[in-house]
């Protein structure tokens, strides 16, 4: 990796080189990887990017892993869609979906598992593993297939149907655990210590891992004609996902890739099921401290009670002038039909929340109509299709007879 110096802790800033580190070990701190920005600005330019190729490898200067060897199902580059018919239910102005439900296992984890398999197979790491709330199990499950890599993926035992099939599928080992995802990620991390050549994505690679999700930033200032947008509107479950967006937009100016010689002023709002929501009730309480919580909602993909970004991106949210809400399960349901209806996108219930709250915030005016807004949609509505099928289905149920047609429905003319 030309451009990696090596890995910093994010709270004493000592160094380390680029193995499968994770925590600090005088302060425990999390491990972030560090870049040589000026090499990496003489070497990027707005035309390399764009005849890379059309995922989120065209980025590949400013990931951790050797562009020459990926684990590549195709994920990113997935469609920037303007949403004018959602920005005007919501009196908004120039709003945008970046629609991650189009990745290959129908999630925003692609990329964070392409960053985090390709680097574990160059370090080394025989087997993929994961501690899961559903996404992250599909996509680990199908890159490891892909990849020839065997695989163990833990999930909690009450996921939706759609995400356990979708991930056993593909072959691999999948161990469906008797706990909430706080306890399938404690077990996971204790397995961490007793097998060594197994790469947990999200625990012993996590800083690698954690590195794919700024091609959300990349991608979407690249399809805005290399603009930042003004705010962006994230769903938070570990808050891994925000603080990497926050990185990104960073990292882009850094690099000379964006317009303007200021560093871009984005201001970043956190989404959150009422019913698993730490970040943004630290948020409202005004407090640093975020207490873990015991996650009840039909968000299962956002539902960690115990964020391990949580605090990280509690700062970037008040940094950039953002905010946090939540959303109950009968806001999330009617967030997934608000944008399937607007903008013919079906999303997942994280995706729900994200909409939810994106409406939640434009009608307190903290998400304004004056303002370039992208709300990220991270997951496909197949996956969770319990959640809305009590509430949609057929106009009408009839004979195939033109009679019966015009009896059931009355068709405006
Ligand atoms: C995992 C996930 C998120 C959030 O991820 P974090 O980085 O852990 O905050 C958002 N949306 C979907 C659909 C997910 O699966
Ligand atoms: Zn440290």
């Amino acid at each position: 990796m030309p451009f990696v110096e090596g890995l910093t802790c994010r709270e004493c800033a000592r160094p380390y080189p680029a193995q499968a580190l994770h925590v600090c070990e005088f302060c425990f701190g999390p491990l972030e990887v560090a870049y040589d920005y000026a090499a990496i600005a003489a070497a990027v330019s707005r035309q390399s990017i764009a005849a890379g190729p059309h995922s989120l490898w065209r980025y590949a200067d400013l990931l951790p892993a050797d562009r020459t060897a990926p684990i590549d199902l195709g994920a990113g580059m997935t469609p920037l869609v303007r949403a004018d018919r959602l920005a005007a239910e919501l009196g908004l102005g120039e709003l945008w979906i970046k629609n991650d439900t189009l990745n290959p296992t129908g999630s925003f984890k692609d990329r964070v598992v392409s960053v985090a398999l390709t680097k574990a197979r160059e370090l080394g790491f025989k087997v993929a593993a994961c501690a899961s709330t559903g996404n992250l199990a599909n996509s680990v499950a199908a890159h490891a297939a892909r990849a020839g890599m065997e695989s163990y993926v833990f999930i909690p035992h009450d996921l939706e149907q759609g995400k356990v099939v979708t991930s056993a599928v593909y072959g691999g080992n999948l161990i469906a655990v008797e706990g909430n995802y706080d306890d399938v990620n404690r077990l996971c991390a204790e397995l961490t210590s007793e097998q060594p050549t197994w790469a947990f994505v999200n625990v012993n690679v996590r800083t690698y891992y954690a590195e794919g999700s700024k091609t959300l930033a990349f991608e979407v200032a690249e399809q805005l004609g290399w603009q930042a947008p003004d705010h962006v509107v994230v769903p938070i479950a570990s808050g891994s996902q925000l603080t990497k967006i926050a990185k990104g937009f960073r990292e882009l100016h850094k690099v000379g890739l964006l317009d303007g010689d200021e560093p871009p002023a984005v201001r970043i709002s956190g989404a959150q099921a009422e019913g698993c929501s730490p970040v943004a009730t630290a948020f409202a309480e005004g407090t640093d401290h975020i207490r873990p919580q015991k996650p009840k909602t039909i968000a299962k993909s956002l539902a960690i009670g115990n964020p391990a970004d949580g605090w990280y991106a509690l700062d970037e949210v008040r940094r950039s002038g953002g905010a946090i809400a939540s959303v109950t399960d009968d806001e999330i349901v009617a967030g997934i039909r608000l944008l399937a209806r607007t903008e013919g996108i079906f999303a997942e219930t994280a995706g729900g929340v994200t909409i939810a709250t994106l409406a939640k915030l434009a009608a307190e005016g903290k998400v304004r109509k004056d303002e370039r807004v992208v709300a990220y949609v991270t997951g496909h509505g197949l996956k969770t299709i319990e959640a809305v099928s009590p509430h949609v289905g057929p106009t009408a149920t009839i004979a195939p007879t033109l009679d019966a047609f015009n009896e059931a429905v009355e068709v405006q003319r």
